[in-house]
């Protein structure tokens, strides 16, 4: 898709000093000046949506209806952080003594360094740098090499309304990635619990702010009063399409009371997703990025197979061309087991069952993620108590654990996430810092 250069430490502490200049110059503009410049990078991404389209199916396989779907919320992103960029930037206090003036006002970080995953080659970017813009900062994108082709495409549609050297791109892997975290300003993390660790721990010891998003074992709780029927259908959808490869996909579901009902109804629902081509209309369960991803699937089916799991469907890699596995669905595997620990980050999910709704809590909280969890039930009263029971950052009553509303926060709990949460007027918290300022008269 792309050849590009690794990006070298040396380069990585020049983009950032470049951006440095250039936030010094943004911070400086007025903010109805900035939010107009953000409403041109949307309207420019805007034009630019069929090809940004085609560019997504083709490098990370994403089918096109969510392909279309990423493409649309990455713009509306840059909306919603246009009009942020005017709302109200601090808060006053009563004063100490009169007359003066004591206030608090959110000012940027500097340049912040933004170091994403593949699986949202449009939307991720855009969370992060749409706030860390909006709220005056600088960005240096370190995007997977998977997805960089789409990154380089963003850069150069937004470079043409960007002053230069606010948002920059520096290709390359973890040594790249490393770099960045050696120089900027803050970061902004998403990816895997691996590498998030080792993130976590470098900022740390530079002592800059740090926000990582990472994996996800997201459970869907299916209550015996759930609808059957629909209920298979929204999970299936949650756990398979895209392969199975978003951090809030569906990877366990734990059916309360007699699983045989649901289980064929899921069966039948999973097998009803159409797989193929990416770019064909219809398809929802596309390839998998790599043949390491694969292979981690089919790996994950051998493991399941020798302790005993049953393969409900799928387990197998079909005679196509493209990194594709079926989706398969797994029976008989304990909550504690490995498998129901670690991502595989594929079409692959675990279907488990509890006798009781406080067993159901129980299993879904031993994941030492935490990122969203589903409830489906018709009962207000089991869905009030449950959802407070669950240690996840998000829960989605009656809806799929995955999909994001780009106005609300975002962000999970225990090795999920590391500090602020993402997205909405949330994202402010990490995208500036505040500053108390007292005002006193010159005459005292
Ligand atoms: P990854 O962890 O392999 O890579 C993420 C990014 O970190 C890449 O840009 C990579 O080049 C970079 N990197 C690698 N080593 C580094 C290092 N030592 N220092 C600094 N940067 C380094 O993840 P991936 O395979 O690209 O994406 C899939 C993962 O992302 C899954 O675990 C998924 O759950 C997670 N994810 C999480 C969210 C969320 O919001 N929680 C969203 C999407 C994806």
């Amino acid at each position: 898709m792309a050849r590009f250069p690794e990006t070298r430490r040396r380069e990585v502490a020049v983009a950032v000093s470049r951006g440095r200049v250039a936030q010094q110059r943004w911070q400086g503009m007025p903010a109805t000046a900035r939010a107009q410049v953000l409403v041109e990078c949307a309207e420019l991404l805007s034009q630019a949506s069929p090809e940004l389209l085609e560019l997504g199916i083709a490098e990370v396989g994403k089918p096109r209806r969510e392909m279309a779907a990423e493409v649309a919320r990455g713009i509306g992103i840059l909306r919603y952080y246009a009009q942020s960029t005017l709302d109200p930037d601090g808060q006053t206090y009563p004063s100490p003594a009169e007359p003066s003036l004591l206030l608090s006002w959110y000012r940027p970080r500097g340049v912040v360094g933004l170091i994403t995953p593949w699986n949202f080659p449009v939307a991720i970017p855009l969370w992060k740098a749409g706030p860390a813009l909006a709220y005056g900062n600088a960005v240096v994108l370190k995007p997977a090499p998977s997805a960089t082709a789409m990154a380089l495409r963003l850069a150069a549609l937004l470079e043409t309304a960007l002053p230069p050297g606010l948002f920059q791109v520096i290709p390359g892997g973890a040594a790249t990635g490393h770099a960045l975290v050696g120089a900027a300003d803050a970061i902004s993390f998403t990816g895997s619990r691996a590498v998030g660790r080792l993130v976590i721990a470098a900022a740390s010891a530079r002592g800059v702010p740090l926000q990582a998003e990472m994996g996800g074992q997201n459970p869907a709780i299916v209550l015996p009063d759930a609808e059957v029927e629909r209920v298979a259908k929204v999970v299936a959808s949650a756990a398979m399409s895209y392969a199975g490869q978003k951090c809030t996909a569906t990877s366990r579901i734990i059916v309360v009371g007699d699983p045989t009902p649901f289980s064929d109804a899921l069966v039948a629902a999973v097998q009803g997703l159409s797989q193929g081509d990416p770019s064909d209309e219809d398809v929802v369960v596309g390839p998998v990025i790599d043949e390491r991803a694969r292979q981690t699937v089919l790996h994950a089916v051998e493991t399941a197979r020798a302790v005993g799991g049953q393969i409900l469907t799928g387990g197998v890699a079909p005679d196509r061309e493209g990194y594709f596995v079926d989706a398969t669905l797994v029976r008989g595997i304990g909550a504690d087991h490995d498998l129901a620990q670690e991502e595989v980050f594929g079409p692959f999910a675990l279907l488990l069952s509890a006798p009781t709704e406080e067993d159901a809590i129980r299993i879904a909280n031993l994941s030492r993620y935490g990122l969203v969890a589903s409830v489906f039930t018709r009962d207000i009263s089991a869905a009030l108590r449950t959802v407070p029971q669950l240690r996840t950052g998000m829960v989605r009553v009656n809806g799929a654990t995955t999909g994001v509303d780009l106005y609300a926060p975002f962000g999970g709990t225990k090795d999920s996430s590391y500090g602020p949460r993402e997205q909405g007027k949330a994202a402010r918290e990490f995208y500036t810092e505040t500053q108390t300022v007292t005002i006193a008269t010159a005459d005292g």
